[in-house]
């Protein structure tokens, strides 16, 4: 455990250099970009690692697995901030606004609707991140691009949401400097002050493109075995 815990930490200091190189030259402030620690299938003392290193903003694909191990950490570091990066489920919308921080998969009206509600009945506002499928994949979730500023209208003026930015996976196997360039662009004529888009190999270029957050799991834990 001791050699995995050291694992993790040098991991993230390695990344937090590149995140600063690739930041300082595209001429961006390194405080611009958040790192995002994706902790999917990876056990409560990996997460305790990353917490002792320093780390405080994680990401997790799935309300139950979240639930099962954030919230004797969020106890004992109430500066930790966790993010949904994964599918939501409107059952279990109320559980993601009790216990997320950042929900960055919102992509369908009947969500927002939920959402909004259980906000209000909580009283608890996480960030909330529209997710648009910049290839058009059919096998992907996501507001279509040209479909973001009617749903942005819907969110906002609709259901009184604040939305903080947009998040993207881009096709695999493709160069995605291009789609991170779409999505950057979308944000800005959108007024929306954030990006999330990058994981551990295209973090960098990513931050060349924009990112104000990237959410990066294997670079820093290493290989993820089966899921939970
Ligand atoms: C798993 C996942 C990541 C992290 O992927 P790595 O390649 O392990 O860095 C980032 N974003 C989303 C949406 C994910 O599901």
């Amino acid at each position: 455990m001791q050699s995995s815990m050291s694992f993790i930490a040098q991991n993230i200091a390695s990344v937090t250099r590149k995140i600063e190189t690739a930041a300082l030259s595209s001429g961006r402030d390194p405080d611009t970009v958040t790192l995002i620690a994706v902790s999917k299938t990876h056990p409560i003392q990996a997460i305790e690692a990353a917490l002792k290193a320093g780390q405080r903003v994680f990401g997790e694909n799935r309300v139950q697995e979240a639930a099962a191990k954030f919230p004797p950490l969020k106890l004992l570091y109430p500066d930790l901030e966790l993010h949904l990066i994964g599918p939501l489920q409107t059952n279990k919308a109320a559980q993601a606004v009790a216990l997320f921080d950042g929900i960055q998969t919102l992509d369908r009206l009947n969500l927002a609707e939920v959402l909004a509600k259980e906000m209000a009945k909580q009283d608890r506002f996480p960030r909330l991140y529209i997710e648009v499928n910049l290839g058009r994949e059919p096998q992907k979730a996501g507001v279509t691009p040209e479909d973001v500023p009617f749903f942005l209208k819907a969110c906002t003026t609709g259901l009184g949401l604040k939305i903080d930015g947009l998040m993207c996976i881009p096709p695999q196997g493709q160069d995605p400097a291009p789609y991170f360039d779409q999505l950057a662009l979308l944000a800005e004529q959108s007024g929306l002050p954030r990006c999330s888009m990058g994981m551990s190999g295209d973090y960098e270029t990513a931050i060349a493109h924009g990112a104000t957050e990237v959410r990066v799991g294997t670079a820093l834990f290493g290989e993820r075995g089966s899921l939970l």
